[in-house]
């Protein structure tokens, strides 16, 4: 992965420090980071477009980037296009007339389009669908939309797509405007705990993580000796999902089926290319980021009958072996931001 440069974000001499999960402190964060970026891409995003795809590994938080650039730079100007949020709405526009009447004028391709719509129908959600009906429904999206600066997240999907990224921007109506991969790295220890340590509340559904995103109040259940987290809104049990305690291994095949699509999309000329990295080493974390932009871990203790504490910058090992920090979501996306103006030439 020595493809995926150490990004600065730390400003020598600059000691302030600021809360990166309130919104209200994360937009001086941005402006302290990066403010002429930010106004250069202010000025190019009224008046033009651009495509660019995020590559990465499922659990890699491509869709957390994808929001935070559009809270930096202004959400008017940009929008984030889940593929798989795009399939999964599907289920519930196949059956109104005005889904099926875009299809029939836009959509073309080598399978009858009632032959998809059946097999649609009566899913069996693991239908493979056509290239040519993902193109369909981005165009749709876009028409929806209107123009404007767009993330594709989940395209291409597997090896077979790779060839149509390369000239997405001209089938989505985006011939002229500059496009670019943008390839997310996260160590897969990352995505595992992300993964393992990941709770929900049963009530309202809110997702938090034991390890890596505390609630406010944390119980201790005596009997099994272990701590949970007690729902901020509705103070809950929060519980973990079935078959997250496997973490990365549970979807071990769509991570594979993600590191052939980044690599043969590596390898595609001609298309600009931003290398992301999620994960420093922990040697070098202190030239490079300040310590508020590394993500903390939580542990507990019980004692006195009550919870204690314990915060520390979380510690993983990279996929060489080598003893990383995680940053936190806004300095990748300062990196982000900042390659972008690059890779635009503004
Ligand atoms: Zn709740």
């Amino acid at each position: 992965m020595e493809r995926f440069p150490i990004f600065k974000t730390k400003i020598p001499g600059d000691k302030r420090v600021f809360d990166l999960d309130d919104p209200v402190e994360r937009r001086k964060y941005f402006d302290c980071k990066a403010d002429a970026e930010i106004e250069k891409l202010r000025d190019y995003l009224r008046n033009n477009t651009f495509v660019g795809f995020l590559i990465g590994k499922k659990g890699s938080g491509k869709g957390t980037y994808a929001k935070l650039f559009a809270e930096a730079v202004g959400p008017q100007y940009i929008e984030h296009i889940s593929i798989g949020d795009l399939i999964r709405s599907i289920d519930s526009e196949i059956k109104t007339s005005s889904f099926l009447n875009f299809l029939e004028k836009h959509y073309r391709g080598p399978v009858a389009l009632k032959d998809i719509t059946k097999s649609l129908k009566e899913r069996s959600t693991k239908t493979l669908l056509p290239t040519e009906l993902i193109l369909a429904l981005v165009e749709r999206e876009i028409l929806k939309i209107g123009r404007k600066a767009v993330f594709i997240d989940g395209f291409p999907r597997d090896a077979d797509q790779v060839s149509y990224s390369l000239y997405f921007r001209a089938l989505i109506g985006y011939r002229n405007d500059p496009d670019f991969f943008i390839f997310f790295d996260v160590p897969e220890a990352i995505i595992d705990e992300r993964m393992k340590y990941r709770v929900v509340c049963p009530k309202c559904q809110t997702s938090r993580n034991i390890r890596l995103l505390a609630t406010k109040e944390i119980g201790y259940d005596k009997k099994s000796r272990k701590f949970y987290l007690v729902c901020d809104q509705d103070k809950s049990r929060m519980v973990p999902k079935e078959g997250d305690e496997l973490g990365i291994e549970a979807i071990r095949g769509r991570i594979e089926t993600d590191e052939k699509v980044a690599q043969s999309l590596m390898k595609m000329q001609g298309v600009p290319k931003i290398y992301l990295r999620n994960s420093l080493p922990v040697k070098v974390a202190k030239q490079y980021a300040d310590d508020y932009e590394i993500t903390k871990s939580y542990s507990y203790k019980y004692q006195n009958n009550k919870v204690k504490i314990i915060q520390e910058s979380w510690r993983v090992n990279d996929d060489n072996g080598v003893e990383s920090f995680s940053l936190l979501a806004p300095p990748v996306v300062v990196a982000l931001i900042k390659q972008i103006v690059k890779v635009l030439g503004l």
